[in-house]
């Protein structure tokens, strides 16, 4: 991309000289997130950008994530410019609200800026094959972060947490809560999935059925509903309120002669919502005790609710070391080095295997909450006053 950049460098100066005549600027960039602080031409706002990205030094990476919805990934995206920006990147960081031809817009925009790298959390993993396609005619690499981009072969690497892992110890918590291994119950249990546009929720499902699948098979656990698979209990885009509705139904359907003993929850965010339903029909209390209900993410309305004896475990995914992680990948790639990867078999993506680097999931409860997150600096703790 050098000389590309050396031709860029000439126009966008080309650009300044006509626009400081005519005293006017052009803000074409949807960027509210660069902040170029090592440039030396910082006349223009508008083209300060330009200039910085032809520079042989500074490199720009476009970070697109999928929704401020949901805190992780607030805090996935402010790691992610902290560390970029510490190592001498220029960043733009977008957010797509859950809408994915806003995250389409925003990926072409990035391109057709020329950021030399993409950084992207798919919100559809399917539906970005074109765009990548346009970015890797321009030379630009493409990681995948913590969700894998499906049906494209422009995607460089992969960095994540172990997915399948998250699944084994969301059930390996409910089979240790109601001593499964111990030969108890049987227990009713209702299931959960995440987004089935998202390739994660298939490991996180496929991870926890490889614990509970065996007390099925041999009535330790019973499925009231009998609602197993992802096609039955995919929860579309992880909306909470989705979920709610789901639990409701099923406790009016199947447990008002019994009693439901475990949730397996994906992701905090739906466990707030199964909680409420629970605590809508007398869930909660001293006759009626909460289930075990998993999570994932350690978001803070979760950890509050397994502070006060509701959600019951959660798994914690540290997004700075994801973040930190990232960075190192995308710094390798674009200087020529070897990319630190520690799995080229797991992530199929439909045209390729993608590269991959997993991090370490880590069940966290009321007893090592405060090691796992408060100790390692993720919350302070007059967060939780
Ligand atoms: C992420 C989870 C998150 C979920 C909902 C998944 O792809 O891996 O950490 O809970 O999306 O945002």
């Amino acid at each position: 991309m050098k000389s590309k950049k050396l031709f860029l460098l000439l126009i966008a100066l080309l650009a300044l000289l006509v626009m400081t005549a005519c005293g006017s600027s052009d803000d074409a960039a949807n960027d509210n997130d660069s902040d170029d602080a090592t440039t030396a031409d910082t006349t223009a706002d508008t083209t300060t950008e330009d200039v910085a990205e032809t520079s042989d030094e500074t490199y720009s990476v476009g970070i697109s994530m999928p929704t401020k919805s949901s805190t992780r990934w607030i805090s996935d995206g402010e790691s992610m410019v902290q560390f970029f920006e510490e190592q001498g990147y220029e960043t733009d960081l977008q957010y797509a609200e859950d809408d994915i031809p806003n995250q389409l817009a925003q990926i072409e925009n990035m391109v057709t800026k020329g950021v030399d790298v993409l950084v992207i959390a798919a919100i559809d993993g399917t539906t970005l094959s074109d765009v990548l396609q346009q970015a890797a005619d321009q030379g630009i690499k493409v990681i995948a972060y913590d969700r894998l981009i499906r049906d494209s072969g422009n995607v460089d690497y992969y960095a994540t947490f172990d997915n399948f892992q998250v699944g084994v110890l969301q059930a390996s918590y409910i089979e240790d809560a109601l001593g499964l291994a111990d030969g108890n119950g049987p227990f009713n249990i209702e299931l959960f999935g995440g987004s089935p546009d998202d390739n994660n929720a298939y490991f996180f499902y496929d991870g926890a059925m490889s614990v509970l699948q065996p007390y099925i098979d041999n009535g330790q656990l019973v499925v009231p509903s009998g609602q197993m698979g992802m096609d039955q209990v995919s929860t579309l885009r992880w909306d909470g309120a989705t979920a709610q509705a789901r639990m409701e139904n099923l406790l009016s359907a199947y447990y008002t002669e019994e009693r439901v003993d475990a949730v397996l929850s994906p992701y905090d965010g739906l466990s707030i919502g199964i909680i409420s339903s629970l605590k809508g029909v007398g869930y909660g209390s001293d006759d009626l005790p909460m289930p075990v209900v998993t999570g994932q993410d350690a978001e803070l309305p979760s950890v509050k609710s397994i502070l006060a004896g509701e959600q019951t475990s959660t798994v914690f995914k540290d997004t700075r070391e994801l973040a930190k992680q990232t960075v190192a990948m995308v710094d390798a790639l674009l200087s020529g080095e070897e990319v630190p990867v520690n799995d080229t078999e797991t992530y199929e993506n439909g045209v390729k295997i993608v590269p991959s680097y997993l991090l370490v999931p880590v069940s966290v409860d009321i007893n090592n909450w405060e090691e796992a997150l408060i100790e390692t600096g993720y919350y302070t703790a007059d967060e939780f006053e």
